[in-house]
């Protein structure tokens, strides 16, 4: 049955990113690829339309879609719109309608882009790492929640770290099946010498990987994590870990890369189905200039095709595609180097599509 991708290129670059991604499915459609695309509007573009950054027309075709293609969203034209309007509210608005609890972000190092990280190029060449973070739970939803006044005039501020089972057990069994389809390591990330939550969560762990026998389960304080991944990050296949812990390592670790025009992310729901998006904002500075790398969101769309389309071949077939073209020493701005060829936009989709 024809699947249907719902595409939101959102503002800013998001739009000529996006072009670029539907350039690459157009070759996997030809090659049999059984897909529809339908447009819907999101964030700024959808406030100047409609007055709202998530009108009901793209919740409606988010919810009837298989899976979600995102641009970007937000840009200086918007900044001073109250915060219930901003184009930002419409990601939070998406990912909350659709309960997609999954959030997946691989932080992948090219060979050939080793010089563009901070880190000694031995240390991170060949890097390639997922972590997979829980997005609905934890303390950034936990009640209660708030700011209140003491009886001695004292303000204080509280929230609340809570994880129910189930809620360690689904985010636990994505991160399990992913590692059977990576290297069969997992690592999950906790504090449970000090936090309860977290003893419950690495208790639940352990009990979920008496159904994964191919999966090697290990554990480690987040303390200690964030450490071992600027000390030695090839260490690890995948990891999993609450909302919080995850939101600060999955920055840490996108940042191992150096280029922030290459990542990709899912965030799925319990079914499968997800969004897909770079992990980059809509770069207003760049945008309509054709110098923003597209190569995050056309890996975005290899991430859909290995998680909701099933069709991990293709995927590998866009992956591939991009490492001949930076074989080939073709770079956009941002990853560019002495000694290669700068292209733009519209040229790089161009050369992954011959690549492939
Ligand atoms: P940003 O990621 O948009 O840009 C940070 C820097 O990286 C900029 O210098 C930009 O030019 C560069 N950059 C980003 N993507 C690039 C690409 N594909 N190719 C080349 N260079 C790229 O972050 P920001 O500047 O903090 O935010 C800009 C806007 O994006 C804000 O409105 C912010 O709220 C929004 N934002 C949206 C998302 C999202 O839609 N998922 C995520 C983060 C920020």
């Amino acid at each position: 049955m024809t699947k249907k991708i719902a595409v939101l290129p959102g503002d800013g670059i998001g739009p000529e990113i996006v072009a670029e991604a539907i350039k690459v499915l157009n070759v996997l459609k030809k090659d049999g690829l059984d897909i529809d695309f339908e447009y819907g509007l999101i964030g700024g573009a959808a406030y100047d339309e409609t007055g709202t950054p998530f009108p009901d027309e793209t919740l409606a075709l988010s919810k009837s879609a298989d899976a979600i293609l995102l641009g970007a969203v937000g840009g200086y034209k918007w900044e001073s719109l109250d915060i219930s309007v901003r184009p930002e509210k419409g990601l939070l608005a998406i990912r909350s309608a659709l309960n997609l609890f999954a959030n997946l972000r691989p932080a992948i190092l090219y060979p050939q882009l080793a010089d563009a990280s901070t880190l000694k190029p031995e240390v991170v060449a060949g890097l390639d790492l997922m972590i997979v973070r829980e997005l609905t739970g934890g303390i950034y939803f936990g009640q209660p929640r708030g700011i209140r006044t003491l009886e001695n005039g004292e303000k204080e501020g509280f929230n609340t770290l809570v994880y129910r089972e189930s809620e360690v057990q689904r985010i636990g069994k994505v991160a399990f099946d992913i590692a059977q389809k990576r290297q069969g390591r997992l690592c999950s990330v906790d504090k449970a010498n000090v936090l309860e939550s977290t003893e419950l969560w690495r208790e639940t762990m352990i009990e979920l990987a008496k159904d994964y026998g191919d999966v090697e389960l290990s554990h480690m304080y987040v303390d200690n994590a964030a450490m071992q991944l600027v000390r030695a990050p090839k260490q690890f296949d995948v990891m999993v870990t609450t909302n919080m812990f995850g939101d600060i390592l999955s920055d840490c670790a996108s940042m191992l890369t150096g280029s922030i025009g290459m990542l990709p992310s899912a965030s799925l729901d319990e079914s499968g189905k997800g969004m897909y998006e770079p992990i980059h904002g809509s770069a207003p500075d760049i945008a309509g200039k054709n110098i923003a790398n597209p190569l995050a969101t056309i890996l975005s769309v290899a991430m859909m095709l290995r998680y909701t389309l099933n069709e991990a071949k293709m995927a590998d077939r866009i992956e591939l595609a991009v490492g001949k073209v930076l074989d080939k020493g073709l770079r956009t701005a941002d990853i560019y180097s002495d000694g290669m060829t700068k292209i733009g936009t519209s040229e790089m989709g161009d050369a992954v599509v011959a690549a492939l």
